[in-house]
């Protein structure tokens, strides 16, 4: 299959996650959708352009972004 762009896993560690939302309202691709206690979900990640700013402005580090190598 031909990949337009490199595909990319978010991980969000939910035990660290204090679930304050930072990273829904920074990411301007809108890949996050909080569940009914505010946990980010990954709903969207075709649209993720691997930014990192999510990853970034998480208080406390709860997110990883990582880029995957497909070949
Ligand atoms: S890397 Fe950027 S585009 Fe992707 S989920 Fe995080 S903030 Fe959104
Ligand atoms: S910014 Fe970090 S602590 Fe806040 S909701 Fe997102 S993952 Fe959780």
């Amino acid at each position: 299959m031909n990949k337009t762009k490199n595909e990319v896993r978010i991980i969000i560690d939910e035990a660290i996650c204090k679930r304050c939302g930072f990273c829904i309202e920074f990411c301007n691709a809108r890949v996050f959708e909080a569940d009914k206690d505010g946990l980010p979900l990954v709903k969207n990640l075709d649209d993720c352009t691997n930014c990192r700013l999510c990853e970034l402005r998480c208080p406390d580090f709860a997110v990883q972004v990582e880029a995957v190598d497909n070949e």
